[in-house]
């Protein structure tokens, strides 16, 4: 299955024109938009790109278990005064996820990017930290 870059209808794979918005994927439109790669962006505009469509918003949230011996690991190195390497290492874990889990999500509703990535991290009680990434999914075409 594939969505369709235009109105994002669900579409078969050899599908070469969308029964609702008659976008033709074989047609000169299409090579504007390229929705195998998308693009991730923390700013609000893409530079050499148009904004064509704001489609929605997109998140994805992480938890992250510390688990003991990390948490052991990170305080032994904070006070050897390195840095606390068990945790950095989760966060960046749990970072390519949400950025994964970010593209699948444009990619689902027929975006070729995503624009004014935030993200914030809270902690709950038992030590589980949550990594929350949101961003605008838009669709955008490459400047002429
Ligand atoms: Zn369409």
């Amino acid at each position: 299955m594939k969505n369709c870059p235009k109105c994002g209808e669900l579409l078969g794979d050899n599908v070469s024109v969308c029964f609702n918005c008659k976008f033709d994927f074989n047609g000169s439109e299409s090579k504007k938009y390229d929705i195998k790669k998308i693009i991730l962006s923390t700013t609000n505009e893409i530079i050499g790109y148009n904004i064509e469509r704001y489609i929605d918003v997109v998140g994805s949230d992480v938890a992250i278990g510390t688990g003991l011996l990390s948490e052991l690991g990170a305080a032994f190195a904070d006070f050897g005064g390195t840095t606390a390497r068990g945790y950095s290492e989760k966060l960046n874990q749990a970072k390519t996820y949400a950025f994964e889990t970010l593209k699948e999500r444009a990619k689902r509703l027929g975006a070729n990017a995503v624009i004014g990535i935030k993200f914030s991290i809270s902690s709950t009680l038992n030590n589980i930290f949550i990594v929350s990434y949101v961003g605008t999914a838009v669709l955008v075409s490459k400047k002429q």
